[in-house]
């Protein structure tokens, strides 16, 4: 029973689902791929972003959040489409650590190499919590159709400062060789508890943070349907890396 208990729990936390893929999400396929509903049947936690973008998309636990452009955080109604996202069933089990000194979300990156750098061929996932914390945070809004590119959108970002928050970090990371199918480096979004705030972390300054960080073997791709996604042709070119770090880093 318990063996059996344990098979599951690791089948379940070291697999994630992904809805589309960054190549095409940068090319500005952003019609709505699946519900919320679904998704949220996919894993407990995640990031992504919505049909048109309009927001920064955060699952936890049952519940989606979408951190808009507008600087509030709301929940998700289950209709609501996702362009491309992913999530996984969190490993609660996963070993605690704790980080010191986090000048930036490079040093951050930095610290949590302590557990990536030795596969740095595989999926990671990571869950860390900070108190009194200084994010800044990102949101793009809704787009129109004719669905600009990423880059072009990332243009009317809205950026929001705090300081002394508390909240959630969450947090994925592919590996290099999968660069169309998702971000080569780390990806963060992040939640304060209370949801006074979130969105896409683009930097942060913190005194120590609690994380769980645990690989991920196994990997499925929702991927999108209809013509904007079949018309395009997805490139593996080194412009992609440059345009993701402009977008994402
Ligand atoms: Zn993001």
């Amino acid at each position: 029973m318990q063996e059996a208990f344990h098979k599951e729990r690791w089948i379940n936390t070291h697999s994630v689902y992904q809805v589309s893929v960054i190549d095409a999400l940068m090319q500005g396929v952003m019609e709505g791929v699946i519900s919320v509903k679904e998704l949220l049947r996919r894993g407990d936690f995640g990031i992504g972003t919505f049909e048109g973008l309009g927001g920064e998309l955060i699952v936890w636990g049952d519940k989606a959040y979408n951190c808009r452009d507008d600087g509030t955080v709301v929940e998700v109604a289950p209709e609501e489409k996702v362009s491309f996202a992913q999530v996984t069933y969190f490993d609660r089990f996963a070993p605690l650590h704790r980080v010191e000194g986090i000048g930036s979300t490079e040093e951050l990156e930095q610290k949590l190499s302590a557990w990536t750098l030795e596969d740095p061929n595989i999926i990671y996932a990571v869950k860390g919590h900070v108190d009194g914390a200084e994010v800044e945070l990102r949101s793009i809004g809704r787009q129109h159709k004719p669905y600009p590119t990423l880059v072009e959108a990332s243009k009317e970002q809205k950026i929001f400062r705090h300081s002394g928050v508390s909240g959630s970090v969450f947090g994925f990371l592919f590996p290099k060789f999968m660069m169309n199918v998702n971000i080569p480096f780390w990806h963060f979004h992040f939640l304060a508890d209370d949801c006074s705030c979130g969105g896409h972390l683009l930097d942060m300054k913190a005194d120590s943070m609690n994380l769980q960080v645990y690989p991920i073997f196994e990997h499925v791709i929702r991927l999108p349907e209809g013509k904007s996604f079949s018309r395009i042709r997805l490139c593996d070119t080194g412009e992609m890396e440059k345009a993701m770090k402009d977008v994402e880093g």
